[in-house]
């Protein structure tokens, strides 16, 4: 097939390109490197530019005819989006219409969108399944949350097959080596704290413990990268085979909550093997984290087949592990 990355050169969508080129389709990237990585964008071939370029999109659709686009282009700062709301409906929403638009125009008939839990805020209820609620706390969380209702209106009025993956938290990298996770500024837990343990940071700060869970720490749903990306590939797959269509929607995690302490605990029995240590310290609770979000993906399984490889937190941690020793 042939298949648009947007976004390409970032995190998810680089590892996601990597798959697709690896299952033998042939993939092109758009991508602004405005948070991306020329260096990540190691497969498929980069077109450097806006995901809003209607003039450039017109020229890559009319160029070559797609069998889908999977986007990953966004911001995803939550606090950034709390500053500077304009930003985040400016590019995940206004931008992505300007996508939309154009696909609708040369009929591209398939879209893979990168949701995330975000659209379901505070939650009422663990595991999150796909009939909890949507009701975002911030401007990143709505920013998406509004794509995947104009998704919705999209499939009845216009026929456009959608899948959105609402992601917990993404997290390891390519078990290959090659590509892993990098952010600029980095805000994720486990790269900060491998970070520390590599030495570039001076110590990986826990984030409130005085939550109301066992041991005071948040609870999150780590899923690996390359987990992540299969079900985009599974899910692009059942659309272009019909047993999906429409607008759909899966979450995507393991299903397994793991605290911050328990994931500083891994790290440091991962990165101990390789005589590093590292300091952490408290601080106050982040504005906007919910206590526990954990998923349930029973849905996307049944449906998608899919079947996380990489379930296991310490796999997860050892291959961000060996990418950052790579960086340092
Ligand atoms: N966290 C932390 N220290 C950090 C970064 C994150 O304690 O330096 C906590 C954060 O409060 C949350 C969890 O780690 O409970 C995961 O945060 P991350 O930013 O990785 O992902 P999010 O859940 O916000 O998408």
């Amino acid at each position: 097939m042939n298949i648009l990355v947007v976004g390409g050169a970032g995190y998810i969508g680089a590892h996601m390109a990597k798959q697709l080129t690896r299952q033998g389709h042939a993939v092109m990237v758009l991508d602004n490197l405005s948070t991306g990585f020329r260096r990540l964008a190691r497969y498929g071939s980069l077109v450097e530019g806006d995901l809003g370029d209607a003039a450039l999109l017109d020229e890559l659709f009319s160029r070559t005819s797609f069998d889908g686009v999977m986007h990953f282009a966004a911001n995803s700062l939550v606090g950034e989006s709390v500053e500077r709301p304009d930003k985040y409906y400016r590019n995940n929403v206004a931008n992505t219409l300007v996508l939309l638009d154009r696909m609708r125009h040369f009929g591209v008939p398939r879209f893979i969108f990168s949701s995330t839990a975000a659209t379901f805020g505070e939650p009422d209820y663990s595991p999150i399944d796909e009939q909890h609620p949507q009701r975002p706390i911030n401007p990143y969380g709505h920013s998406k949350w509004m794509v995947e209702q104009v998704l919705k209106d999209y499939a009845s009025a216009y026929g456009l097959d959608s899948v959105s993956l609402r992601y917990f938290n993404a997290a390891g990298a390519d078990p290959e080596g090659e590509l892993g996770e990098c952010h600029e500024p980095e805000t994720h837990l486990i790269p900060l704290t491998l970070q520390a343990a590599s030495g570039r940071r001076p110590d990986i700060k826990v984030f409130g413990r005085d939550y109301g869970t066992p041991d005071g720490t948040c609870i999150r749903d780590y899923i690996h990268i390359e987990d992540l990306c299969t079900a985009h590939a599974l899910a692009l797959s059942a659309l272009v085979e019909g047993r999906l269509s429409g607008a759909q929607a899966f979450n995507l995690g393991n299903g397994q909550g793991f605290s911050v302490q328990e994931v500083i605990a891994v790290v440091q029995k991962v990165v101990a093997e390789d005589g590093h240590t590292l300091v952490v310290k408290d601080a106050p609770q982040r504005p906007g984290d919910p206590a526990v979000l954990v998923a349930d993906a029973g849905l996307a399984r049944q449906t998608l087949d899919w079947q996380p490889q990489f379930a296991d937190l310490e796999t997860i941690v050892r291959h961000a592990w060996a990418w950052e020793q790579r960086q340092a």
